[in-house]
């Protein structure tokens, strides 16, 4: 005899709670029936319920009646919306009233509380075996513990044998034939379970997936489908993170890894049920059923190094143990641990030094009251002292492979380098970091420690295998498909270019023009400066001079640079920022009459005399630098740039007495930013500042503005423009300059080059091309992450993930990795696009490889 097939179906709170979601969990329901076999539908708690059931039993006896009558109430009401009979929750309410008046009430002993919590998903059940059979599916109800048994665990708590417990399964044949027979459509409760002595346990908060997992296995299910809120599992938490991006496909380990960090929309103990029976999980979105959602299997484990996911959990409990010198005595851990397992207590990670041991506890695990934690320190105080660390979170980046990929991390380490992190920890399985940390830094940090790691490529976001849209894509009207850019439009020019002129920077100007207009719309900038050390192509400065745009300049050279092709370019018009600069080209802008700014006293202190008369601005260091990496950021105490705030004071009594005018105050923290709000707290801080500045005219308050990278959000120019407004209304007496550079021209330039030789070495394919870090030094120097295509075959799809390699020896002479390409052969014309800004003037002759062409289109 063959079993019958079986599909799970459960659905979450909100996926219950409305008429509407019933209508749709009633059509899923039918298309599965269409299939051929049957489906059991598992249910949650209507949203909230759960959470009012937990109130009940927290408040005090005799509070409790009349939240116990709000949920009957609220029920009964939705019965009626569902058009149902009020009668079917009788047998509810009877169990509600026995509770109520049970003698363990008081108390609130365990098992009371488990089945004050049952009733939730008594309720919702109920109902939803009515509404579906009214529908016209029939549907039975089932008593989902009759069929789960929990085993209680060695050293188990008492409240996690009742409240948090696990169920053993494994695929009964007989039973799916037996329940087939009974009816198609069944549905039964989540998060319910019986013990041995047959009272009612829980799953645990959230435990309804693992209820589901469980049938699955039981039944020898064809796949259990979990339907939710979000259209599957994302790489973070996507209402914290909008960027982050649908994972399609996982395997059981990388799920359960994620799960257990913290991504609530899986129960923990979900996985090991379904991976044991083989059962795929998928998980989708009750309100889009369309979409497609993820989908986890035994399958994979092959695909590219890649970070999957950031997950982060609250409510962590750190305990510190210090020795009073006994670590080493055998015996001694084993010892302190016990106290951990008398308490009841389930640590989760743990790490030692020679004279600390510090562990931590995850509040899923365990019953972190007051009194278990002062019970258990006090047992500890024997031994060692103690420090409880809490509320902390753990932050954890999820990936198989994770200590290969360890190197490419400096950005996220960067970033927590700037916290306090109590402890860092590597899982031995390799598939997991977490990071321990204050909670009230915590979801501040994952959107920007998820941005660090797809502009590292350690989250291999273009392998469209694993990773899918952004949950910010996924909920943006659909009609909004982004223009070509100029590059792929220009395809057959650049093309016919790269034949003719081999390596070649190609720039367009009207990109350069686009940009440069839209900065021209925010309205409280006086004046814009273009600084050229991006690009200082002779066609591109004068294009932007045209359009109104002074030059920001660094060195004599660039100075001499500007005068030679824009001759007609007002002197004032011209700024020279340099930093370190030896004396003679302080005198030479000097007697060019450029704009000179000064960051050291050295210069005003030691070459007075060539300052007397001057005008000139004073650099400010405002600190900690801003940006997309250490070597682009240019404040902070370990920048080589500006004055400290301190030694304003001190310049000015230079300048004063050598006769210079400080007419300007300049600041610029560093580049590739993409918070909105950065210039106006760079312009309050800079204008308050100035006050004591008598001649002062102006404020310079930099570039920095951030192009953004693939999947991150454009620099929104609008809040750029509304927050300087407001420091602008305060101090309307000074102009505001800024001196913007990678902005403006970084788009507008692509490096085309040529595949000249591939190559498959230990798993790794490489696709070298002749033009290297030798053209584009970005990649070595910061990290940099360009887009990458092969411009001969744009329209074949990305079928390999490969390194994209120069012909430098040296191996730095990386332009990308991880990247997706079409198969691609000798001859293919490459384009590195984003290479407008800091390309061609930063190339080299290294390697005796000559400089290469630049074309303007
Ligand atoms: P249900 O009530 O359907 O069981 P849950 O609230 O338990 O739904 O789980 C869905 C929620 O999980 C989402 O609304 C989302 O806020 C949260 N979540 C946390 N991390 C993730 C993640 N990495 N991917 C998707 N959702 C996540
Ligand atoms: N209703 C339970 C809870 O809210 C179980 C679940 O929804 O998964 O925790
Ligand atoms: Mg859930």
């Amino acid at each position: 005899m063959s079993a019958a097939q079986w599909i799970v179906l459960k659905f979450g709170g909100t996926s219950v709670s409305t008429k509407a979601r019933w209508a749709t969990i009633g059509k899923l329901a039918n298309s599965r029936l269409a299939e051929g076999g049957c489906v059991l539908i598992v249910v949650s708690a209507v949203s909230g319920v759960t959470d009012q059931l937990k109130a009940l039993i927290e408040a005090e006896p005799a509070a409790r009646a009349e939240l116990a009558q709000r949920l009957v109430e609220q029920h009964r009401a939705f019965a009626a919306e569902l058009g149902v009979d009020a009668a079917i929750l009788a047998e509810v309410e009877a169990e509600l009233d026995e509770c109520l008046s049970s003698p363990h009430a008081a108390a609130r002993a365990f098992p009371w509380q488990a089945r004050v919590f049952a009733l939730g998903e008594l309720w919702s059940s109920r109902l939803g075996a009515a509404f579906l059979t009214a529908s016209g599916t029939t549907t039975e109800w089932l008593d989902a513990r009759t069929q789960l048994s929990a085993q209680a665990l060695p050293n188990q708590g008492d409240w996690a044998r009742h409240l948090s417990t696990t169920c053993q399964v494994q695929h009964a044949p007989a039973l799916a034939e037996q329940l087939a027979q009974a009816g198609r459509s069944q549905i039964t409760q989540g998060f319910i379970a019986r013990n041995l002595s047959g009272e009612t346990v829980l799953l645990g908060r959230g435990g309804s997936d693992t209820s589901a997992a469980c049938f699955g296995t039981l039944l020898g299910a064809s796949r259990v489908e979990i339907w939710t809120d979000v259209p599957g599992m994302f790489s973070a938490n996507p209402r914290r993170v909008p960027q982050a991006r649908l994972l399609r496909h996982l395997d059981y380990d990388e799920a359960q890894e994620i799960a257990t960090t913290g991504a609530k929309v899986l129960h923990p103990r979900c996985l090991g049920p379904v991976r044991e029976g083989g059962v795929p999980l998928w998980i989708k979105d009750t309100q889009r059923p369309d979409l497609e959602g993820t989908c986890i299997d035994a399958s994979g484990g092959d695909g590219p190094l890649s970070v999957k996911a950031i997950s982060h959990r609250i409510g962590v409990t750190l305990v510190s143990m210090e020795s009073i010198g006994m670590w080493q005595q055998v015996g001694f851990l084993a010892d302190v641990f016990d106290y951990f397992r008398r308490h009841g207590l389930s640590v989760d990670l743990i790490g030692s030094a020679e004279t600390n041991v510090t562990v931590s506890l995850d509040p899923s695990e365990n019953l972190l009251s007051a009194d278990t934690l002062e019970a258990l320190c006090a047992d500890l105080a024997r031994v060692c002292r103690v420090k409880v660390i809490a509320p902390c979170a753990a932050i954890t980046l999820v990936g198989r492979g994770m200590r290969r990929m360890l190197h490419r991390l400096s950005e996220v380490l960067a970033e927590f380098g700037e916290q306090r992190v109590h402890l860092v920890s590597q899982s031995s399985n390799n598939l997991n970091l977490t990071f321990v940390v204050d909670e009230s830094i915590a979801e501040a940090l994952l959107p920007r420690l998820h941005e660090h790691l797809i502009r590292a490529r350690v989250m291999a976001v273009d392998d469209a295998r694993l990773f899918g849209p952004s949950w910010e894509a996924l909920s943006a009207p659909e009609d909004v498909t982004l223009p070509l850019p100029w590059w792929q439009r220009e395809r057959d020019k650049l093309l016919q270019i790269a034949a003719e002129q081999g390596p070649a920077y190609v720039y367009h100007l009207d990109s350069v023009r686009n940009q440069a207009r839209r900065l021209q719309q925010i309205e409280p900038v006086d004046r814009w400066f273009y600084a050229i050390k991006a690009n200082d192509h002779p066609q591109l400065l004068q294009a932007l001079v045209a359009q109104g745009f002074g030059l920001e300049c660094v060195s004599a050279a660039e100075v001499a640079h500007v005068q030679r092709h824009c001759a007609d370019l007002d002197a004032a018009r011209i700024m020279f920022t340099p930093n370190f600069a030896p004396r003679d080209e302080y005198r030479q802008a000097l007697a060019a009459d450029v704009m000179v700014t000064v960051d050291a006293l050295h210069a005003l202190a030691q070459w007075g005399e060539d300052f007397a008369g001057a005008q000139i601005a004073l650099r400010v260091d405002l600190g900690p630098g801003r940006g997309h990496h250490d070597k682009v950021r240019t404040g902070g105490s370990a920048s080589k740039f500006g004055l400290a705030p301190s030694e304003l004071a001190q310049a000015q009594e230079l300048a004063r007495k050598v006769g210079a005018k400080v007419v300007g105050l300049h600041a610029h923290l560093g580049s590739g930013i993409l918070d909105p709000q950065h210039w106006a707290e760079v312009y309050a801080q800079l204008a308050a500042l100035g006050e004591r500045f008598v001649d002062l005219r102006w404020l310079d308050i930099g570039g920095g503005l951030g192009v953004p990278g693939q999947g991150e959000r454009e620099l929104d120019l609008d809040l750029v423009a509304a927050g300087l407004a407001k420091v602008k209304a305060l101090y309307p007496q000074w102009a505001l300059h800024m001196e913007p550079g990678r902005y403006l021209v970084a788009d507008a330039g692509v490096l085309l080059t040529r595949v000249t030789q591939t190559k498959l070495k230990h798993g790794v394919r490489f696709v070298g091309v002749d033009a290297g870090m030798n053209a584009l030094l970005r990649p070595a120097l910061y990290d940099a992450v360009h887009p990458i295509a092969n411009l001969t075959r744009l329209d074949e799809p990305a079928t390999e993930t490969v390194t994209v390699v120069g012909p430098i020896c040296e191996s730095g002479d990386v332009l990308g990795r991880e990247r997706r390409l079409p198969a691609s052969v000798e001859g293919d014309i490459i384009a590195i696009a984003q290479a407008g800004a800091y390309g061609a003037v930063m190339a080299n002759r290294y390697n005796r490889r000559p400089l290469i062409a630049e074309v303007l289109l």
